[in-house]
């Protein structure tokens, strides 16, 4: 019998606009669990990766301070989320009625039920194919020229109708944004995602 998982290791929660990719712009509640072993080398969330250091939250609490908000619309993500089990915190927030959001490396085998599939794959531990082939977007941050090569291998293993985004590293944005900006429009399956909540100074 498989045992539910009912605390969490939570970073940080907060109720915010999302900024990136295909759901910028809508009021979000961010919930990000600590834990991350992927180790990218430009990580602007460091502090998530030893999950020693986060406190464990009970679902219960992590559902009550999400009803605490307007809206509905719950993003999960880290550290590397799926480092845990979710399958009882996505129980949960849907029976409170939460679309849910997942942003995950795509390192570790999907758990629980999510209505937005991110997966942002990392050339520091490649994703699962199973992920791939279940995102709804695939967001590459890039970060030097050879990212664009790794784009395009990680879009081979995605679904038709899967959104496909290429974000810039954000202390490289002045080198990398010209590249992008040409690359999207030579290959138009492509699209442009920007951290506009650092433009409009939001979490
Ligand atoms: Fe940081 Fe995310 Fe990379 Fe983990 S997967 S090291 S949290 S950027």
């Amino acid at each position: 019998m498989t045992t539910l998982i009912n605390m969490l290791p939570v970073m940080e929660s907060f109720y915010t606009i999302q900024g990136e990719g295909y759901n910028t712009g809508k009021a979000a509640y961010f919930i990000r669990l600590g834990g991350c072993d992927v180790g990218c080398v430009w990580c602007d969330v460091k502090d998530s990766w030893d999950v020693t250091k986060h406190p464990h939250v009970t679902i219960d609490k992590i559902v009550e301070d999400a009803l605490k908000h307007p809206s509905r619309f719950v993003v999960i993500t880290g550290g590397e989320p799926l480092m845990h089990d979710l399958t009882f915190l996505c129980d949960q927030l849907h029976k409170n009625n939460f679309i849910i959001a997942l942003e995950t490396s795509g390192a570790y085998p999907l758990t629980g039920t999510f209505d937005w599939l991110c997966v942002s794959p990392k050339k520091f531990k490649f994703p699962l194919p199973e992920l791939l082939n279940s995102a709804d977007e695939l967001k590459v941050i890039v970060f030097n020229k050879s990212d664009f090569e790794w784009a395009e291998k990680n879009a081979k293993d995605v679904k038709e109708d899967c959104k496909l985004f290429l974000q810039p590293e954000y202390d490289e944005f002045n080198k990398v944004m010209p590249l992008i900006i040409e690359y999207v429009k030579a290959n138009p399956q492509w699209q442009v995602s920007l951290q506009v909540h650092k433009v409009i100074n939001v979490p």
